[in-house]
This record gives C-alpha cells, sequence and structure tokens, in this order.
C-alpha cells in the first residue's frame, strides 16, 4: 500500500520530506530578506523553497511577505 505514500510524494515535488509549515515559518522573514537583498535565497533556505512550492497556504505567505517588506517595511503605510 505505497500508493498513498507515492501521491503524497507527488504533490510534495521530488525533493523528499520538505520543512513543514512551521519550520519554514520560522525562517521566512529571513528567506524573504535575502530574496530581496539579491542573495540565493533557495539556496540558502531550500528546505523552505521546496516549502513553499509544496504549500499554497506558506506560498500566500511568503508573497505577502515580499510585498510587505518590498514596500517599505511595516508600519510606514498611509
Ligand atoms: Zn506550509
Amino acid at each position: 500500500m505505497t500508493e498513498r505514500r507515492k501521491l503524497l510524494e507527488t504533490i510534495l515535488g521530488p525533493g523528499g520530506p520538505d520543512s513543514g509549515c512551521s519550520d519554514g515559518l520560522e525562517v521566512l522573514d529571513l528567506y524573504v530578506e535575502a530574496e530581496l537583498a539579491g542573495r540565493p535565497a533557495a539556496a540558502l533556505f531550500p528546505d523552505v523553497a521546496v516549502h513553499i512550492l509544496a504549500c499554497p497556504d506558506c506560498r500566500e505567505d511568503y508573497e505577502g511577505m515580499l510585498a510587505l517588506v518590498a514596500s517599505g517595511g511595516q508600519g510606514e503605510q498611509s
């Protein structure tokens, strides 16, 4: 009965186990910072890169954070 496992791997991608939501979110701000600084975020945090691709929820968080930081940071909008 490996069908379910195979399906999971198909959904999660070929990278094997990813970091999971909580681990990924812990460094998501660092990931975003690195990306905006022009550093290879996906190489620095491969677990996060994989997870963002696999998890729509975290991808949404990532995109939101990216937009927020890119627009000048927190609390500066008015
Ligand atoms: Zn997630």
